[in-house]
């Protein structure tokens, strides 16, 4: 299974949804995030919409086995399952030491993807949301927000059993 995560993406998360491999990719502060929407009953969605900054083809972190890259060697290993990586170089570190890359399908003049259409899947799911609990960041300036919401069938139970509380309240009282 292929995700996205930060400016981008991992890679290799067999398993990603099993409840050891999250506790294993979950950041502090993704299980302090976890833990309240459970007590709140609330859940996290997606947002807004692409303002074709392209932020998150010039910014890339990239992630493979739970863990965010942090040398090149692991980044070439990753190439070794992922050839198609071969289109992200490497620019430096961010300020926790992990590795930043950028993408050489990026269009700077036109702001877009060179091959849109054929774009990895790591690209199509941007923003995923296990970025809100893996320790990532939406970029700053990118359309997208992460929102915790009351989910809608919440909200419609919620009304059905006040409805359905009216009415027998009217009924007892024969009103
Ligand atoms: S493949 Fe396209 S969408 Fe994905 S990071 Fe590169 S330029 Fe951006
Ligand atoms: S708005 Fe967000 S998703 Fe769109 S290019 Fe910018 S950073 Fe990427």
């Amino acid at each position: 299974m292929v995700r996205r995560f930060n400016g981008k993406s991992s890679m290799d998360n067999t398993n990603g949804n099993s409840f050891i491999a999250r506790l294993k990719r979950y950041s502090i502060l993704g299980w302090f995030r976890a833990i309240r929407l459970k007590c709140s009953g609330k859940k996290v969605v997606v947002t807004g919409s692409c303002n074709l900054c392209g932020r998150c083809c010039r910014r890339v972190s990239l992630e493979a086995g739970g863990r965010w890259l942090r040398s090149e060697a692991e980044f070439n290993r990753l190439l070794t399952i992922y050839p198609e990586y071969r289109r992200f170089s490497l620019t430096g570190r961010d300020s926790q030491g992990f590795l930043l890359f950028t993408c050489s399908w990026y269009d700077e003049p036109s702001g877009v993807c060179r091959d849109h259409e054929n774009r990895l899947e790591i690209c199509r799911s941007y923003p995923d949301i296990d970025l809100y609990f893996t320790g990532g960041e939406i970029h700053g300036g990118c359309g997208y927000q992460f929102s915790e919401v009351v989910p809608f069938e919440k909200i419609l139970k919620r009304e059905l059993d006040t409805q359905h509380g009216s009415r027998r309240k009217k009924k007892s009282t024969g009103d």
